[in-house]
């Protein structure tokens, strides 16, 4: 009796017990410390000239310096006009100062400081946009070159991604020009003349300013916005990328004999072993990590969810099972916990009935900070085995970008500008896309991603998608941010 007794005491003593550590934890919560505290005392507002933000960005958007996969289709002369439209519409920001034109019709502009003891920063946006989907010009509300204001808006390609960051800045710095604004810290613009391609202007400019000297406290470029419906507290949240995942794309090819599709061999041919091979990889998928940038965004906002969020994030130890399998339910969330593999294109044999000599899958992957292009080649081979296919990078392989401080000066200014200028909770996240910023690495202690627009979860598509726009709202947004950022960091 007496040990029974002892054993249902503890029984339920055990329990109790955690569920009390469970509980402190949840109740004296803080996320790691600078995440979201900051005592950076930001700029006060600047006036904005919302109507000459939204002409100019009209302007802008009516110039199609568009980028296209077939480098040939290129019309350059439309990077001079926005140049030269640039120089016209920007007069006193042009005398504050000095241009160059690099590679790619990249722009580099320097506002030189007074004191060049202090690191420069890094502010970046880039002049070229995607086409549009031939076919799908009859879908937009407004012509997608035509920089339509209507209904609280500017439209058409280029509005967010990225010229609403580009005449966001120069509007700023103009206004801070005429003012008499002169930085302290050198500010130098970076503006991208082929981000959409292959980023050559961008790796050109981190080369000349590595080459000069140059080490910035930090880059800000575009990346992550101000999301009104985050899935974590269902609220508004500014989150800024602190890192970029990687690119690359493996090529499988299955050699065969061929012939006819008659008289197929013992294993049918070329695609039956490439669709073994593809069918390995994707079994083999790399695990989740409650880690890095995408747990931080978690771990930041915790005291602002509801109580199951906060009490998991707290008892990590506990709960990390829960915790990747809740955010990693959705694509999206799993893209922020690991390295994704997705399988694109298939090339088999040019006719029904005939077998393939050679047949062929390319599978992209978006590598996670901690992975490399080896690990994932590794992972690869390993999958397939002994199958009969070759494995290859279609081209050279990007990794992971470094992940920047969040606990550094650089990060405080920029966040707590972002809270300032959004009204809302700032957190750092993982991109998984890539930016022109990726190639600044050699020249920047840290690098920030973000741009401040306030999208819906579902507006994110109208990037490179139909109709994209700009509200007016989200212009002035900008405008404040650019300006409030370069007094605070550089004032
Ligand atoms: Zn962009």
């Amino acid at each position: 009796m007496k040990i029974v007794g002892r054993i249902a005491l503890g029984l339920v003593a055990v329990p109790l017990v955690l569920l009390a550590v469970v509980l402190v934890r949840t109740f004296t919560y803080r996320p790691p410390a600078g995440l979201t505290a900051s005592d950076v005392q930001v700029a006060a507002p600047i006036p904005v000239d919302l109507g000459r933000a939204a002409r100019n960005l009209s302007a802008a958007i009516q110039i199609p310096t568009v980028r296209h996969q077939d480098r040939a289709q290129d019309q350059l002369a439309e990077w001079g006009r926005l140049h030269a439209f640039l120089q016209a519409t920007y007069p006193a920001a042009h005398r504050a100062m000095s241009r160059e034109v690099i590679d790619a019709q990249t722009l580099i502009y320097t506002w030189a400081g007074s004191d060049l003891t202090l690191a420069p920063i890094i502010l970046m946006a880039h002049q070229d946009v995607v086409p549009v989907t031939p076919g799908t010009e009859g879908a937009w509300k407004h012509p997608p070159f035509a920089g339509v204001i209507a209904g609280g808006a500017v439209w058409g390609r280029g509005a967010i991604d990225d010229k609403g960051s580009l005449i966001g800045l120069m509007e700023a710095i103009e206004t801070l020009s005429v003012r008499g604004f002169a930085p302290k810290r050198t500010v130098i613009l970076v503006l991208g003349g082929d981000e959409e391609v292959q980023g050559s202007g961008a790796q050109a400019a981190a080369r000349l300013l590595k080459a000069r000297g140059v080490s910035a406290e930090f880059v800000l470029d575009e990346g992550l916005v101000i999301l009104k419906d985050n899935p974590i507290t269902g609220g508004k949240l500014a989150v800024i990328g602190t890192a970029e995942k990687g690119y690359a794309t493996l090529k499988i090819t299955a050699r065969a004999a061929g012939g006819h599709s008659s008289a197929p061999p013992k294993d049918s041919g070329g695609v039956a072993t490439l669709a073994r091979a593809v069918t390995a990889i994707v079994d083999d998928q790399f695990p989740m990590a409650f880690r890095g940038p995408g747990a931080d965004m978690l771990k930041a906002v915790a005291p602002e969810a509801g109580f199951p969020v906060k009490m998991a994030v707290a008892n990590e130890w506990l709960f990390r099972p829960l915790l990747i399998g809740q955010v990693g339910a959705t694509p999206p969330g799993a893209a922020l916990l690991h390295t994704t593999i997705a399988p694109t294109m298939l090339k088999g044999s040019p006719k029904e009935n005939v077998l393939p000599q050679d047949a062929t899958a390319w599978i992209n992957y978006r590598i996670a900070p901690g992975d490399t292009p080896d690990t994932v080649m590794s992972r690869a081979k390993s999958a397939v085995g002994d199958l009969p296919v070759t494995l290859a990078w279609n081209t050279p392989p990007a990794s992971p970008s470094a992940v920047s401080s969040t606990s550094s000066r650089a990060w405080q200014v920029v966040s707590a500008t972002a809270g300032a200028v959004s009204g809302a909770p700032v957190a750092p996240s993982l991109v998984t896309a890539a930016t022109d910023s990726r190639w600044m690495q050699p020249a920047a202690r840290d690098i920030y991603r973000f741009q401040p627009v306030e999208l819906a979860l579902a507006d994110v598509q109208l990037i490179h998608g139909t109709n994209e726009h700009l509200t007016l709202r989200n212009l002035e947004k900008m405008v404040q941010f650019y300006g409030r950022l370069i007094v605070t960091a550089a004032g």
